[in-house]
């Protein structure tokens, strides 16, 4: 049985008592959308991509916000487990389901922190929506790395280039071992490849597999999306599938532009292997992502 579910079931008392006891342990400390992993770090889950914190007598830091809504029970569960202002807000890139809610963690945090590319492309994404009056930006950047110890916490955030978008921070609590990816992972299902905002399947396969070797498997690893069947949570094996998945895409695309098959013919014909990226049994997310590296190898090779 996957974790996620695990969760959701032992929510009754009666399916509590049947789970083994370390499980037992994380279903009883999980309240409302909080959910602690180790060592003051953990997740909160509500609409968008998934928020990370650092809980501490010291620290209190917090990795996305998600839109103004959720962002605000955010806020008030945060208050609820900590006396602290926030010391600092990481956007983990610009997308607005992970920076939306920066007017409301951000208004209580004392830095918001982000790759040097993010507060562009955030800027460019809310001009052509026309709502950056609703936006708040990153001010304090970095280009490869950041670093700083906060409270008993080391903080390491790293940039290795182009993949789901232009500015991907992967985001290390050192001493928790926990990491934060953003949306480097939508794990076990299809993902975004923002081609505007600058995504770059090969690199984001590099990245993936760069990543997997500077951890180990106690490293626990959150991520922005995910599969339900598969839950946010996973382990360093989860970024070689997202590998192994953006690979597979791009075979089919070489393989079906060899046959001198459309981008429409390669996307009917979708993945062998990955059934269980699905969502709700539906293959037009796979769909439209060989579609998307079938746009960005043809405009690679002009
Ligand atoms: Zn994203």
């Amino acid at each position: 049985m996957n974790r996620r579910r695990f969760l959701n079931q032992s929510a009754s008392v009666l399916a509590l008592a049947a789970l083994p006891l370390p499980i037992r342990a994380v279903a009883h400390n999980r309240s409302l959308n909080f959910t602690p992993i180790r060592r003051g770090v953990g997740i909160f889950e509500g609409r968008g991509g998934t928020i990370g914190w650092l809980i501490r007598d010291d620290a209190l830091v917090v990795v996305d916000s998600q839109f103004p809504e959720s962002a605000g029970v955010c806020l008030n569960g945060l208050a609820e487990r900590s006396s602290r202002s926030i010391d600092l807000l990481i956007n983990s890139h610009h997308h607005g389901d992970h920076t939306a809610g920066n007017p409301v963690l951000g208004a209580d945090a004392n830095h918001i922190l982000a790759h040097a590319n993010v507060p562009v492309l955030q800027r460019r994404s809310a001009e052509s929506r026309g709502n950056m009056d609703q936006q708040k930006f990153a001010d304090v950047t970095y280009e490869e790395t950041w670093e700083q110890t906060i409270g008993d916490e080391v903080v390491r955030l790293q940039y290795l280039g182009p993949a789901h978008t232009g500015g991907d921070s992967i985001i290390h609590f050192q001493n928790a071992d926990v990491v934060h990816m953003g949306d480097l992972v939508f794990n076990h299902r299809h993902a975004y490849i923002d081609l505007a905002a600058g995504s770059e399947t090969l690199n984001w396969m590099s990245v993936l597999q760069r990543t997997y070797l500077d951890h180990t498997d106690d490293t626990v690893f959150i991520f922005g999306h995910a599969n339900p069947v598969n839950g946010v949570l996973g382990t360093r094996d989860d970024l070689l599938i997202k590998r192994d998945y953006l690979g597979a895409l791009r075979d089919a695309v070489a393989n079906g532009i060899r046959d001198g098959k459309t981008a429409d013919e390669i996307a009917a014909d979708g993945l062998q292997g990955f059934d269980g990226h699905k969502i709700d049994g539906s293959s037009s997310g796979i769909a439209g992502n060989l579609k998307t590296v079938y746009e960005e190898v043809t405009r690679t090779v002009e």
